[in-house]
Order: C-alpha cells, then structure tokens, then sequence
C-alpha cells in the first residue's frame, strides 16, 4: 500500500498529480468524476409520505378512526366520512407544517454551511468545503477546520487538535519530513492533517490527499447521523404539559361518557361524543405551534443577519440581560486607517514631514513584512490592522508583494491574540534580522536596545517614558497602536516565541478604528431593555475607553479593568467586582470564560461574541455563543448558538428583540389554543352538570377543532413584530410560559366564551329544540373563538397595535366564518354536520353573542393594559 506520511513532499505531490500551484478548474472537473464531492453520507431522511403516515401515529387519531369504523358498522357512513375527512385534513396540515419547517431550518444549515480555502488555476480562493477536490492545495489557518485528509506541505507553527479521531486532546505539532514505519498511528502521522480536525495556533499548507467518505473519519463514521433537531426546552415543557393535560381531560371525557350513559344516551353515540369532546380539549398543536412560530421567526433573523444555529437560542434571547461584546469590528467598523507615526522621539503626522526618512521608511518596510495581508487586485484580503499598514507602505511607494518578493519570509511566529505579538525573519541588507510587531507594553518589556537617527543605543528609563507617552496620547485618541522592533539572529530562522526578546525599538504605529454608526443607539437599546453591554478587547486600556466612551458603555474611568488585573483575582472577586465593569481591556481569550463564568453567577443570561478558536470555550460556557460571520473562525461559529453575518453588535440587539417578539408571539398562539379549548370543556361540563342535553354534536366538535386550532393559531405566530418590546426588562428564563397569570387569564377567557355559548344554547332550547340549540352552541362557540384570534393578538387593545396591522388573523377569521356559513346554510352539509336552519334572530343572537367576548376582553385591555411605549 502506498503511504503518503512516508514519502517526501515532493513525492507526495507528485503521487497526487498536483504541484504547489494547485489544481486547475478543468481538472477539478474531471477528478469530481472519480471522487465525487467532500461529503459524508448522512443517514435517509424521512420521506414526505413517511412524514404523513406518522401523523396517524398520534393517539388521538387512533381513537378517531376507531370511532369511524364502528360508525360505518352502525351504518352511519356520513359521521364516518366526517372524520376520515377530518383525520386527513389534519395529517395534511401536520406534514405541511413539518416539511415547511424543516425546510426552512435546512436553509438556515446551509448558511453557516463551511467553507476552505484552496489554490485554484494559481489563484487563492475560498470554495464551500463539499467541493474540496483530491489534490487541492489547502490552506489553512488557526481555527479553522480540516475540511479533508491531507500531506502538510508547508508549515508555520502549525498545531492541529485531533480529538474528534484520536481522542487525545492535546494539540499536535505538524511536521513536513516523511516519517518511516509501516503501521504509524494516526496521531503519530504527523506530516498528515485529518478532515474533521482543527487548527489550534500557526498555520500550514496541505495537499488533499483523500475526501468524504474516504477521510480517516468518514471510515469511522460511515453513516452520519441525519441531523435532526433537538425539541426545545420550551416544546419540551409544553409536550409535558400537553400530556398532563390530555390525562386529565381524558379522565373528563370518561365521567361525561358515564354520565350521558346513565341519563339513557346510547353507548355508541355516548362513545363518540366523548372521543370528539377529547378531540377538540387536547390542545395536541402546542409543540408544533412552536416549531412552526420558531422557523418563521428564524427565517426573518436570517435576513437580518442573525443566523441561528441552535434552535433553542432563540427562546434564550429574550432572556439575555448582559452582552459582552468584541470591540475591533463588532462595536467598530474594522476600517483600520493608520493616523501617525512615532521615530526618533517625534510624532510624524505624515509622511512628508521633516524626518531623518531613513528611519520611518525603515519602519514602514518592516510593517509590510511582518505582515499578511494583501489588497492587490483591488481586494483587501487579511486583518484589518494589515491592511491598514499595506495601505500606509502604498503611500511610502512600496508595493506589498514586490516588497515580499524582495525580501522573503525565512521564518514566523504568527500573530496570536494572546501573545498580542507577531514576528517574521528576513534578510535586510546583508543581515538577517527577526522583526517583531505587536501590542507596545508587551513589546517594551523585551527591547534592550533603540534605533534613532542618531544610531542604536541602549534603552534608558526615558526612552521607554518618551514611548509609553506617546502611546498614552495616540490610545487617548481612540487610536489602536502597534509597536516595531526588530534584532540580528544566526542562521537558524527556525524561531519561536522565545526568540521575541533583546530587541532594538524602531517606532510605533497608531490607527484609526471608527466605532460603527449603528454602536450607540444600539447600546442605548440596551440600557432601556435592561441589558448590560459589556465590552472586551485586546486593545489597550485607555483605547478601549476612549471608545466605549464615544458610544456610551462606559461612564467612568473605574468601570475598565485590564486582563492582568484579572489575572490577580479570585473568581469570588471577580464576581464582587463585575457589575461595575463595563470595559475589559488586553485580555486574552481565557479571561472571557471567567467573565462570562462571574455574570452567570450572578444570575445572568449572557451572550458572548468571538471570532478566534481559543474563543471556542467562552463561546460554549455562555448562555447565546455568537460567533463573527466574516472574521470568524469555522471553531467559534461551530461552538455557538448564533452568527452574525454582518459581524455587527446592532444585530445582536436586534436578534434580542426579535426572540423577545417570537416568544411573545408562542405565547399568544398559545393562549388562543388553550382558552378556546378551555371553553369548549367549560361548555360540556355546565350542561352535563346541569342535567341539560349535550351541547353540541361530535361531529361539531370535530369541525371547530379543524377550523380553530391551526389556521388562526399560525396566524397569530405570524404577528408583525412589536417595537416597544424593547422597552420591557428581560424574561426571567426560569419562569415558567404558564405562569399562574397566564392561567388564569386564559381560564377567564375560557369562561367568557362559555358563557357566550352557552346563553346561545339556553336562547335555541328555549326558541326551538334540541338541535336548534346546539347548532346555536355550535356555531356561537366556533365564531367567538374565530374573533378571540384577534384579542390574542397583543397584551395591548386592538386600538393601540392596530386592526390591521396583521392580515393573516384577517385572512384565518375569513376562512373560518365562510366555512362555519357554509355548513349553516348550505343543505347537504346541514345534513352531514347536523345543525337545524336558523331564523334570522337567531343567526345575529350567534353573531351578538359571539363578539361578547372580543368586546369586553378589548375593553378591560384598554382600560387595565398600559402600554409602555
Ligand atoms: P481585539 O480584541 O481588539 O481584536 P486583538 O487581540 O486582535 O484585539 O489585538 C490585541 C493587541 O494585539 C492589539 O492592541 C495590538 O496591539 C496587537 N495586534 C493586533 N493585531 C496584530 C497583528 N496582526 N500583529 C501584531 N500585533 C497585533
Ligand atoms: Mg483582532
């Protein structure tokens, strides 16, 4: 067997028919043939017709075509073409609901789907992962995923983290030589990278030299689990209610049953009346009311940028009462400009200024090679603090690739936001020099030496007072600030971090990071929701406040911390300590966890926003990981709930009031299904305690819980969302959805509705019998509930959230009355739904007593409901 971990590099790219320039489009084309895509197989998933067959699964349902097969043996083949009818409308919505849902959550996947970045036809590119081909020159980057197996044919420090294969959670460190031996282990194979793995620090080139199913992990996995979602907490509470429920309402029907027995009915008809009764009671649309709600809600956040990963999130946002939040490109606009210069002890406002030029040309230089970014061809690619000093050296009139050229990288220490420096090696006239960029205090804790016009000398006590001054005055700016130093080195160029010390100061560089124009109204949203926004940044202290002053987080000097300072406390501390920080400044990403880890003591909801895999676990620990769209890593957007694809903290507070509006429309749809429920039931009980005849038949039953439970309920889901959501407090996400309130307040409206229905039937037993009585009961309680549609629309009156600001309750009433006005009017469905012809007196007593309910429930909102706008 041929094993690339025991070839060289350059066997290895040969053996794949590939070289260091990558594939072309033609031959990608030809090798899908062969490989086909870089996908793993997942398991069947559910066809449409398996989706319609479960809903016959229900109990429920069961019982109801038990009842339509013994009415079809009494003979009573319209009641059982009724409910055949019925089930199947039924079955129907239920798939379409599913399959929408599912849908729209598969289009939700696919826009965090990942991606890779190959070397195309000699052109670096960013491809979706599935078309990575055998044979790719792959690069990759700290925190991104391995999208394939592959020969590293280039590395810089690059460390890969295999758990996922090997289970061993300490990093790798990757190598290029060819290892001998025939059965290496995975993770001793260390010149190979395995697909499903990912980039913890460096970063490296590979040669694709298997995908999908033949990856290490595709053998293992063979079958990917088909990706179905998880039930919310929320879906899960309501499913345990809804099963509590159904007990007791079970238990109901049975005394009804036995009493309609004892009062002489016939067991059949008993039977029926008790399992449609049953029917109509259970509220069995709670959860998927929740779904449906939910994938409409995450559908509009997509579109405004907040793409949901984890469907419970969204019930979580609502609660969310702290934010802490990146500085450099959530809160600010990751334009970087650079603004000034700092040599020879003097400031360079620009670059034809009166200087010794040797040394800010020296400086310049050094700031493209110690550098990655590129804005050739009129694209800015890289960190925006890089691209600003490539922008900067255009000006100097150095061209950032021929420069490179001119001087090549022998060696790096890639930047890392722990670390907060970067160093590169080159060979600058005739020496080779280590050149290093970074954060100033950390870099002036390793010169020894200073570079004036003057010449190098050793670094007095003032120099370093002359420097910290300067970068005082740059940071009091608003300015983020890079320090330069560079020294001789050997000829080893193989350095690390250790090598970042005993270095001569060349200067400093200051730039401009303007906050996004969105950042303050959107942290004052915040203050008025009664959320805290926290910001935390690599930058330096005073840059930090100097911003989180412009756009009001922070008041005061005292509410900003540095990570050091953290780094001397106890968590206890921490936690006395952290309602009066608004402003974390030179934290590394381990001090994020603690932070987050102290709010949540305290009894915080918090979302947390990162970009860099050592985010990952702050990502994990808080309540809503929301990960950057564009600048983030494939780790942090895979250990979090949410990403953002416009990297914007505005968005953030957008997506909080919209799960504040999606979960305040589940609750009112929710409402709808169990107060009409509850008035049905009411309704039984009144009569069967009250000696009277059954109010209704089953079959109307039957018809209301058809009408009434889907359309109208979805409807209400769909309500626009409302923008004084913002101006309550957060949920407390312990509270319970059926809060006694809430219980009660639905129990209230159950009863009213009852009452309406039931005077309806008293007036046609009075007016004209049995089944005049309970067409009346019938058509009363179906339209009452039709227009309660519209009292659940809001906390607030009709009048305040205006009548026709939702269509949809609009369109499902419409629906609902034309339906209810066919089966009163027209004569072969009179028959079928067993309702008497009604005079005219009688049909506007229904319509009369129907609204009773919508006028008094909108006339106690407006008088008790104050609306907080
Ligand atoms: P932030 O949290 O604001 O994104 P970073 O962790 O990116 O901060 O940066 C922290 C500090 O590291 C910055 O203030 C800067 O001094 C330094 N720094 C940032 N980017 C680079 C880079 N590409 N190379 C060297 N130093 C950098
Ligand atoms: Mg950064």
């Amino acid at each position: 067997m041929y094993r690339l971990y025991q070839k060289t590099v350059e066997e290895a790219l040969l053996h794949l028919n590939t070289d260091k320039d990558g594939l072309s489009n033609a031959e990608v084309e030809k090798r899908r043939e062969e490989y086909g895509y870089n996908e793993l197989t997942e398991a069947e998933k559910k066809s449409t017709l398996m989706v319609f067959l479960e809903q016959f699964k229900d109990f429920l349902v069961i019982i109801l075509i038990f009842a339509a097969v013994i009415s079809a043996f009494l003979g009573k083949f319209e009641s059982s073409a009724v409910i055949v009818v019925v089930i199947t409308i039924n079955a129907i919505l239920g798939t379409v609901q599913h399959v929408k849902a599912e849908e729209s959550l598969k289009s939700l996947k696919a826009l965090s789907s990942p991606t890779a970045k190959v070397l195309r036809q000699g052109k670096k590119i960013e491809i979706p992962s599935r078309e990575v081909m055998v044979g790719d020159i792959l690069f990759l980057d700290a925190g991104d995923y391995v999208s394939a197996d592959g020969r590293v044919i280039e590395t810089y420090s690059l460390q890969i983290n295999e758990s996922s294969l090997t289970g061993e959670s300490e990093s790798i460190d990757k190598v290029i030589e060819a290892i001998e031996g025939e059965n290496i282990a995975l993770g001793d194979r260390k010149n190979m990278v395995f697909s499903g793995s990912f980039v913890t620090y460096g970063r490296g080139v590979i040669a694709v030299t298997s995908i999908g199913m033949e990856t290490e992990i595709g053998k293992i996995a063979n079958l990917l689990e088909s990706t179905q979602e998880k039930k919310t907490p929320l879906q899960e509470n309501l499913d345990n209610f809804g099963k509590k429920l159904a007990i007791a309402i079970l238990a109901i029907c049975a005394v009804i049953f036995a009493l309609n027995i004892f009062r002489g009915g016939s067991i059949i008809d008993s039977f029926m009346f008790a399992v449609a009764l049953a029917v109509a009671a259970i509220p069995e649309a709670l959860s998927s009311i929740v779904t449906i709600v939910l994938a409409i809600g995450t559908q509009k956040m997509a579109k405004e940028n907040a793409i949901i990963r984890k469907l419970h999130a969204v019930e979580s946002l609502g609660s969310i009462s702290v934010i802490c939040s990146d500085k450099t490109g959530t809160l600010t606009q990751n334009k970087m400009t650079v603004q000034k210069l700092f040599v020879d002890g003097k400031v360079i406002e620009d670059k034809s200024a009166e200087t010794c030029k040797e040394l800010d040309k020296k400086l310049v230089l050094m700031s493209v090679l110690c550098n990655d970014a590129v804005t050739a061809f009129d694209k800015e690619i890289g960190d925006p603090t890089e691209i600003a000093l490539v922008n900067l050296a255009e000006k100097y009139d150095f061209d950032e690739i021929k420069t490179r050229d001119e001087y090549p990288r022998l060696g790096e220490v890639p930047f890392d936001s722990g670390r907060k420096l970067m160093s590169t090696v080159h060979c600058i006239g005739g020496k080779t020099l280590l050149v290093t960029k970074g954060a100033v205090d950390v870099l002036a804790k390793r010169l020894v030496s200073i570079e004036r016009c003057s010449g190098i000398s050793g670094i007095t006590d003032k120099d370093i007072q002359e420097i910290e001054d300067a970068n005082r005055s740059f940071s009091e700016n608003g300015l983020r600030v890079l320090a330069f130093a560079y020294k001789e080195i050997g000829d080893n160029v193989e350095i690390g971090v250790d090598d970042e010390n005993g270095m001569t100061f060349l200067g400093l560089i200051s730039m401009m990071d303007p906050p996004r124009e969105e950042s303050a109204s959107a942290v004052a949203a915040c203050v008025s929701a009664g959320i805290k926004p926290v910001m935390i940044t690599g930058d330096h202290k005073i840059t930090a406040s100097a911003i989180a002053k412009q756009i009001g987080i922070l008041k005061h000097e005292s509410e900003a911390m540095e990570g050091q300072m953290l780094d001397d406390m106890t968590d206890e501390e921490l936690r006395e300590k952290v309602e009066n920080i608004s402003v974390y400044a030179r934290v590394s990403p381990e001090h994020k966890i603690r932070i987050v880890r102290a709010w949540q003591k305290k009894g915080n909801i918090v979302a947390m926003t990162g970009d860099g895999v050592n985010d990952a676990p702050a990502l994990k620990q808080s309540d809503i990981g929301v990960a950057m769209g564009i600048t983030g890593t494939e780790v942090a957007k895979d250990a979090s709930s949410m990403v953002l694809t416009d990297d914007n903290f505005s968005t953030i507070v957008k997506a909080i009031s919209n799960g504040r509006s999606i979960y305040e429309n589940i609750k009112n749809s929710i409402r709808f299904l169990l107060s009409g429920n509850t008035a049905g039931i009411i309704s039984v009980l009144y009569a069967s305690f009250m000696a009277l005849p059954v109010p209704f038949a089953a079959v109307h039953l039957l018809f209301i819980n058809l009408l009434t439970d889907s359309l109208p309920a979805i409807a209400i889901g769909m309500e626009p969302y409302k923008k004084n959501i913002m101006n309550d407090k957060p949920r407390d996400i312990s509270a319970p959805l059926l809060s006694k309130q809430f219980s009660l307040e639905i129990l209230y409206e159950g009863i009213l509705i009852a009452i309406a229905t039931m005077t309806a039937f008293h007036i046609g037993l009075s007016s004209g019998g049995h089944i005049v009585a309970s067409t009346m009961a019938f058509a009363t309680l179906c339209l009452s509930r039709l227009l309660h549609g519209f009292n659940c629309r809001a906390r607030e009156s009709i009048f305040t959230v205006g009548a026709f600001t939702n269509p949809y309750v609009w369109y499902a009433a419409i629906i609902g009355l034309v339906l209810l006005m066919s089966v009163l009017e027209i004569k072969p469905l009179m028959g079928v739904f067993e309702v008497a012809p009604l005079t005219g007196n009688q049909l506007a007593a229904i319509f009369g007593l129907s609204a009773m309910p919508l006028v008094l429930i909108q006339l106690s909102k407006l008088a008790f409901v104050k609306s907080n706008k």
